[in-house]
């Protein structure tokens, strides 16, 4: 298959746009696609989205800008002005303004900035101990875009909120530096979006600078879900895969953490002839998602997605919370209800599915865990844990919040005793410490 992509621009021309949606329904998605970024391509749209009833369908919910995203009091200021033919600037004035609304600086992401030698690497970071993100620069797109998704500010232009660096030498000098570091996680965007040739130029010097405390490459990408062809019909599919032998061969942990957030991206013939060739290079598929209202809030979807992601030789790896930012109105779950949504689908797959963690906060402490609800007292409490820290130290530890069905993100939540977390004092010394390190 050839790739085509679609955007607000031409998105028209599907030609089930224009048998299955009204030109009402059309218009939505033109008023939503100002203000979230909107792109998809022909294999979501010919292998898996279902037609049926395309407003109810997961994945195309899940690409497709939907009415319900911006507040009613947006939609209808940026609708007037589409109607009105205003000029491009007045509407992109308006666009940035409701931008700017929805937190564009989710979880402290402009803290743990590395610095090697007084250079920044400012596509990278390193908040937990043992792994270093990296952002390639040429790797800030995907193959289409999730509507939740809270990197949008990196595809929406607003240049100085990027993370990307492209100098690979630095990254490898400060990992050199970092004896800690066991894990390099190749993330964007998606990395795998980038030609072969190129994520060559990064991947050979890593691998020449054969880093002994360096054991695990992982590569996060949602091009599994998206376009399964770039691992198998894609021009330099063959060599991609050949590059992934390399990694193994070299005598690295290869972890592909797939990112599907429902089953129905796991039925088609590509994805599973993509999956095979993947663990045909000795790779692990570790697998992940948030959980979404309007496209994975039940059990069901979880569970059949966790059964089939096992059958297929995946592992699951993550559930997560939905990012603080973006249409988190929309999208968001509270942390009760996830909790539920997780313990109902956990208990009913077999011991080798419950390789998977959750629902998970990446917060700015923290990969913060909901463990579940209990009683204190006869007081109702939300236990958790962390299964990342800041401070190493921090993790495994339960630790109590009061009871609150409707929270939706860590700052909602309130300690049971006292009135700060286990934690709190010592990590606003570490961003204090941070800024002036920054500066
Ligand atoms: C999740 C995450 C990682 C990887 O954590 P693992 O638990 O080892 O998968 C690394 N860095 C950041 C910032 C993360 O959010
Ligand atoms: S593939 Fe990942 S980075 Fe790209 S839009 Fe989806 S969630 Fe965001």
């Amino acid at each position: 298959m050839k790739y085509r992509s679609y955007t607000v621009s031409n998105f028209r021309e599907i030609p089930q746009i224009r048998k299955r949606l009204s030109e009402k329904e059309r218009f939505d998605i033109e008023v939503v696609a100002q203000v979230f970024p909107f792109k998809t391509n022909n294999y979501v749209v010919e292998k898996l989205i279902n037609w049926d009833d395309p407003l109810k369908d997961p994945i195309f919910r899940l690409t497709f800008p939907q009415k319900g995203m911006l507040k009613e009091e947006d939609y209808n200021e940026i609708a007037f002005l589409l109607k009105e033919n205003a000029p491009k600037d007045v509407i992109k004035q308006k666009v940035n303004e409701i931008r700017m609304k929805l937190n564009p600086h989710p979880a402290g992401q402009k803290h743990n900035i590395p610095q090697i030698n007084g250079v920044k690497l400012h596509g990278a970071q390193h908040k937990y101990k043992e792994t270093i993100l990296f952002f390639p620069k040429q790797g800030q797109t995907c193959h289409a875009y999730c509507s939740f998704c809270f990197r949008w500010p990196q595809f929406v232009g607003v240049d100085q909120l990027k993370f990307a660096m492209k100098e690979v030498q630095v990254l490898i000098d400060y990992i050199k530096a970092h004896p800690e570091i066991t894990d390099l996680l190749f993330t964007g965007g998606d990395p795998l979006i980038m030609k072969t040739k190129i994520l060559r130029q990064y991947i050979q010097p890593i691998l020449e600078a054969d880093i002994p405390h360096l054991k695990t490459i992982r590569f996060g990408s949602k091009a599994l879900a998206f376009w399964p062809y770039r691992f198998t019909k894609d021009d330099d599919a063959d060599d991609l895969i050949k590059l992934f032998r390399e990694i193994k061969e070299a005598g690295y942990h290869l972890a592909y953490m797939a990112h599907f957030n429902h089953y129905q991206e796991l039925e088609t013939e590509e994805v599973k002839e993509a999956v095979d060739r993947i663990l045909s290079t000795g790779a692990v598929i570790r697998t992940q998602s948030p959980v979404l209202r309007h496209i994975n809030d039940s059990p069901q979807v979880w569970a059949k997605m966790w059964k089939k992601q096992v059958e297929m030789n995946m592992v699951p790896y993550y559930m997560f919370m939905a990012r603080d930012t973006g249409a988190q109105h929309y999208f968001g779950v509270p942390l009760v209800k996830a909790w539920e949504i997780f313990r109902e689908a956990y208990k009913s797959v077999s011991g080798i599915g419950r390789t998977v963690k959750g629902p998970s906060m990446s917060a700015t402490p923290g990969k913060v865990r909901i463990l579940g609800i209990s009683e204190i007292s006869g007081d109702k409490v939300m236990v958790l844990d962390f299964l990342q820290g800041r401070n190493p130290d921090w993790v495994g530890k339960p630790f109590f919040a009061k009871y609150n069905p409707e929270a939706i993100w860590l700052d909602e939540l309130e300690p049971y005793e006292g009135d700060r977390f286990f934690y709190e004092d010592e990590l606003d010394q570490m961003l204090e410490l941070e800024e002036v390190y920054n500066r």
